[in-house]
């Protein structure tokens, strides 16, 4: 696109004006006929095809009928005062409602001529009815039928100004007849021929003014794969760029780890994490900076894959962080890696927002003299105090919770060369949208849970079978295991009808005589909380009440059971979360779902995906087409899911496309210099004219 002709004001095309264009900045933040251009619409509605008195069924979204009028009149008194239109085709009569605007409309419409009818049917009682349908003469149709009418975005102050969908669609009609001569092609012609897309101008036309339904699809699918493929190429020009000019340190020595797998190693390693293990090393081996991704369901073992990192970033004579987005979870980390640590005389320590000033004083200067070798903390290792002698790896866990920018300063923590970074998640992260998110990592996957393990029994109960299952923690307790039960929130609105924490923790307390009762919620102060976790690790207690304060990281390997109470109030990746904290050990573990009789539609998938499958990525996949991407992982700060038109949680076969085009471009051609790139990397330099943060992505 001719990029100065796109930031033309929208006030300056014909038929909007000042009034108008003020409207569309306020409501729709388009400014210029590019923002307006792509303004897509967000369905169609069928004008294409007419149906039949007969055959209207109750689940139409909207019908289109031809039909005569035959009576009209108004109908009941005051609030219920109406307008009503009988009319008929050849296969049957059907009623038409008016309740605004009902006298205009009783003078507009004429008796015995025939009309396009266009609205949303309901059935009441036997007979259905269309209220407040579109209604135009037929001969003032004819000439336009069989034709889909997109359906835009529009605010109520926009209708206000004349521009509802109907309206903006004017408008834009209007819009494509100047722009056209300015689109220009941005897709090579090899991907062209390549997938026999249509051209950019025609894509563009035929999805605000489709001609039927298969061009439209037509032009969907060419604007979607578009979108993706743009995201890819800067995703893989990222990775390649950081892969040519940052250099990596090179580790090679394996002394400690060597000792560590002859001497200290607690278990075999399964073949998932000797795996990952081994594509880690090479990385650190190659002379290149690392960023890997590294996911692993809850449980799959990524602590001592970790431990083993580090352990090479340390043989090499440089220093290891790990950093945790809570306080929690940095404790936990830094209690499951000591143990490790520990057995080899590694020194490590904790730092975190609650260390006190003298200890980091100590710390500090630890750190930097280089006589501390792991660190694991939370943000507060971002500070610039903080310095490292030489730090070789950064490893940080559940970083999506994690900005952007936090990841960067990480980089720039020794003055010379970037330390490698791994990032570990436990939330599996669907295919697509770790291909469009972390597009610029490489990826590793323990795909394979440590031997021995028994799946975790997951169990829907409705909350009239309380008793029953009070009965069957009885018998798990007596058998020496411990309970969690958790609440969704505690006291936080009195709106909803969340079933009090304190409530929750009397009733157990009085269903469950003689046996001790923990409890834990986010409004306790840390150091209660540690001791009532504390009290549970050391099974004083053996049931322990919470909210989802112990939603990531706690591992108690004697809790065999996981209560979740209201289970319909969490989403798919939380109940995920919050059945990984059993199934630790040995022993059966089971996770129950307590519930209302009351559910929604997609609490009823929620349920039957917990209930059916262990599998972290099956879950991920579901909750993304549940909740769309945005919800899944708080991807907004990322700027690149700001789609247009594709959809991450439907369009997976398209985006793997995307990314192999786009791979074999770069490729071929790492720079996009050449001659039949030119359109890409145009395209490419105004797309970044407009969103400058892509690049900051690391
Ligand atoms: P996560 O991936 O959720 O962080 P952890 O690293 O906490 O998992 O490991 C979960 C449990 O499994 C820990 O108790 C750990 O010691 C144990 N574990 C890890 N790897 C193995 C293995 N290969 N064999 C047996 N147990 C293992
Ligand atoms: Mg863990």
């Amino acid at each position: 696109m001719s990029q100065n002709f796109f930031e033309t004001k929208i006030e300056f095309l014909k038929g909007v004006g000042p009034q108008k264009a003020a409207a569309l900045n306020k409501e729709l933040n388009i400014f210029t006929f590019g923002d307006l251009i792509q303004h897509y619409p967000f369905r169609y509605e069928d004008r294409s095809r007419i149906y039949s008195i007969r055959d209207i069924t109750e689940d139409m979204p909207y019908v289109q009928l031809k039909a005569t009028v035959m009576s009209a009149s108004m109908v009941g008194e005051g609030k219920s005062k109406r307008l009503v239109v009988i009319c008929k085709d050849n296969t049957g009569e059907l009623e038409l409602v008016w309740f605004q605007g009902a006298n205009w409309m009783l003078q507009q419409l004429k008796r015995g001529v025939e009309y396009i009818i266009f609205g949303k049917p309901s059935l009441f009682g036997h007979k259905f009815n269309i209220a407040h349908p579109e209604m135009e003469v037929v001969s003032n149709v004819e000439a336009q039928t069989g034709y889909l009418q997109p359906v835009y975005h529009s605010t109520e102050a926009l209708k206000r100004k004349g521009l509802d969908s109907k309206g903006i669609s004017k408008v834009m009609r209007t819009l494509l007849e100047v722009v056209k001569p300015h689109i220009r092609e941005n897709l090579p012609a090899s991907i062209l021929d390549r997938y026999k897309f249509i051209p950019k101008v025609e894509a563009l036309t035929q999805l605000h003014i489709p001609q039927d339904e298969n061009t439209l699809r037509k032009a969907r699918l060419r604007l979607k794969f578009e979108e993706l493929f743009f995201i890819q190429l800067k995703m893989l020009r990222m990775q390649t760029t950081r892969k040519a000019e940052f250099q990596g340190m090179i580790f090679q020595k394996v002394e400690l780890l060597t000792t560590f797998y002859n001497e200290h190693l607690p278990f075999d390693l399964t073949n998932a994490q000797k795996r990952v293990i081994k594509e880690i090393f090479a990385d650190m081996r190659s002379g290149k900076q690392m960023n890997r991704l590294l996911q692993g369901d809850v449980g799959s073992g990524k602590t001592i894959v970790a431990f083993i990192c580090m352990l090479i970033a340390i043989d090499n004579g440089t220093q290891a962080c790990l950093m945790a987005p809570t306080e929690i979870l940095a404790d936990q980390h830094y209690q499951g890696l000591k143990v490790f640590a520990d057995k080899l005389g590694v020194p490590i320590a904790k730092l975190t927002g609650s260390s006190k000033k003298k200890e980091r004083t100590i710390l500090h200067e630890q750190l930097r003299n280089g006589e501390l070798k792991i660190l694991v903390g939370t943000h507060a290792l971002l500070e610039d105090v903080v310095q490292f002698n030489r730090l070789g790896l950064c490893i940080i866990d559940e970083q999506h919770r994690f900005g952007v920018e936090q990841r960067s300063r990480l980089w720039h923590k020794n003055p010379d060369i970037p330390p490698h970074i791994l990032v570990m998640t436990a939330t599996p992260i669907p295919r697509t949208l770790a291909m469009t998110v972390y597009g610029d990592l490489d990826v590793s996957v323990i795909d394979e849970l440590p031997a021995g393990r028994k799946p975790i029994q997951t169990i829907h109960k409705y909350d009239a079978h309380r008793l029953n299952v009070f009965g069957f923690l009885r018998k798990e307790i007596e058998k020496g295991r411990q309970v969690y039960i958790v609440y969704p929130l505690i006291e936080e609105s009195e709106k909803l009808d969340y079933k009090d924490l304190m409530d929750g923790y009397e009733s157990v307390c009085r269903a469950f005589p003689g046996i001790h009762v923990s409890m834990v919620h986010g409004k306790m102060k840390p150091a209660d909380k540690d001791f009532e976790m504390a009290r549970f690790v050391k099974a004083e207690t053996k049931i322990m009440v919470a909210t989802t304060v112990i939603e990531v990281g706690v591992n108690v390997p004697n809790a065999s059971v996981m209560v979740i109470e209201s289970a319909e109030k969490f989403g798919l990746s939380q109940l995920h979360q919050l059945r990984g904290r059993v199934g630790r050990g040995a022993e059966q573990s089971y996770c129950i779902l307590m519930t209302d009789y009351k559910l929604s539609a997609d609490s009823k998938i929620r349920l039957a995906t917990m209930v059916r499958t262990n599998n972290g990525f099956e879950i991920a996949d579901t909750d993304l087409k549940l909740r769309g991407p945005g919800d899944l992982m708080g991807t907004q700060q990322s700027g690149v899911l700001d789609l247009l038109i594709a959809d991450l949680a439907k369009d997976g076969k398209i985006v793997q496309e995307a990314r192999v085009a786009a791979q074999e471009i770069i490729n071929k051609d790492p720079k996009l210099e050449l001659p039949e790139h030119a359109a890409i990397s145009k395209h490419i330099a105004s797309l970044r004219k407009n969103t400058t943060n892509w690049s900051r992505i690391s």
